[in-house]
C-alpha cells in the first residue's frame, strides 16, 4: 500500500514534458529555415504555461512538436514518460489521440456538423478500444455541458457565435479525457469579452481536474492567465519565470457588466430615430 502510494507520488511527479536541445529546420526546395534552435524545457502536470513571443519565433512549430502532430530533426521528447522523439507516425497518432486535446485561433470545426458530432469526432479514431454510439454520446453531452453548451447540442457551428464555437472545440479537445490541452492563439478571432470567457474554461479545467494547459499567444494580457511564461525568439528561449500577477478570469467576468443583448439597435441609430 506505501509502495503503491509512493509509486503514485513518483509518477506524478514526473515531468509530463521534458525536451533537451529540440531543433526542427524546414527545407524548402535549396533553402532552409531553422524554426527552432535548441530549445530545452520541462513541464511539469498542472502547470499552465504560456507560451509567447513575435510572429515566426517558433511557438506554432513548438506546439507542433509538443503535440505529436510533427517531429523534431533533432533533440529528445519525452512526453509522460516515453520518449516520442523517434517513434512511428502511427504510434505518434495514437499518443496524440489518448493525450492531448487541440484547441486552435480557428476552431478547426467540422461546418455541416451539429455541435455534438463535432465534438464526438476524436472518440470515433479511438477504433481499437471504441465507444460505441450512446456512450460516444454520453461523453460528447459531457463534454458540452463541462463548457456551457449543452443545450446547445443540436447547432451548426454557423448558428452559433465565435465564442460559442471556440467552446465546442474545447468540449472536443476534452472529451478523450487528455492529460494536456495544448491551444494554439485561441482567442485571436475573439473579443474580449469572449477571450475572457475561454480564458475562465481553461483556467477552470487547469483548476478543477488538474489538467496541463499549454497555451499559445502574442498577447501579453492573455499569457497573464497562465502560471509559468515561456518567450521564444528566433527558435529558442530567451526567458522563463512564474507569472507573478497572474489574471483570474471568474473575477473579471463577474465584475463586467452583463453582456448586451444583440437585439438593441446601436446609440447613433436610435438617435437618428427620435431626431424628428
Ligand atoms: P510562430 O508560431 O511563432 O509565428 P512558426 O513556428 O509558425 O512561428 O514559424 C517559425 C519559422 O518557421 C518561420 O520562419 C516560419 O516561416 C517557418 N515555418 C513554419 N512552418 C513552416 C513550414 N511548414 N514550412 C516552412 N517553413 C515554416
Ligand atoms: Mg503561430
Amino acid at each position: 500500500m506505501v509502495a503503491e502510494a509512493a509509486a503514485a507520488v513518483a509518477a506524478t511527479s514526473m515531468p509530463v514534458i521534458t525536451v533537451k536541445n529540440l531543433t526542427k529546420v524546414y527545407k524548402m526546395g535549396e533553402h532552409e529555415v531553422r524554426a527552432l534552435r535548441g530549445v530545452s524545457l520541462e513541464i511539469e502536470h498542472g502547470e499552465f504555461v504560456a507560451v509567447t513571443g513575435p510572429s515566426g519565433s517558433g511557438k506554432s512549430t513548438f506546439m507542433h512538436i509538443a503535440g505529436c502532430l510533427d517531429r523534431p530533426t533533432s533533440g529528445e521528447y519525452v512526453l509522460d514518460g516515453k520518449d516520442v522523439s523517434k517513434t512511428s507516425k502511427d504510434e505518434l497518432a495514437r499518443v496524440r489521440s489518448e493525450k492531448i486535446g487541440f484547441v486552435f485561433q480557428g476552431f478547426n470545426l467540422l461546418t455541416r456538423t451539429t455541435a455534438l458530432d463535432n465534438v464526438e469526432l476524436p472518440l470515433l479514431y479511438r477504433s481499437k478500444n471504441g465507444f460505441k454510439s450512446a456512450e460516444r454520446h454520453k461523453r460528447a453531452m459531457a463534454s458540452l455541458e463541462a463548457v456551457g453548451l449543452g443545450e446547445r447540442y443540436h447547432h451548426m457551428p454557423n448558428q452559433l457565435s465565435g465564442g460559442q464555437q471556440q467552446r465546442v472545440a474545447i468540449a472536443r479537445a476534452l472529451v478523450n479525457e487528455p492529460s494536456m490541452i495544448l491551444a494554439d492563439e485561441p482567442t485571436g478571432n475573439l473579443d474580449t469579452r469572449t477571450s475572457i470567457e475561454v480564458m475562465g474554461i481553461f483556467q477552470r479545467l487547469n483548476k478543477e481536474r488538474g489538467i496541463t494547459v499549454l497555451l499559445i499567444t502574442h498577447e501579453m494580457d492573455i499569457a497573464e492567465y497562465g502560471t509559468r511564461l515561456i518567450r521564444f525568439r528566433d527558435g529558442r528561449i530567451v526567458a522563463d519565470q512564474a507569472v507573478l500577477h497572474r489574471r483570474n478570469a471568474a473575477d473579471e467576468l463577474a465584475a463586467l457588466p452583463p453582456p448586451e443583448p444583440d437585439q438593441i439597435p446601436p446609440p447613433a441609430a436610435t438617435e437618428a430615430a427620435t431626431a424628428h
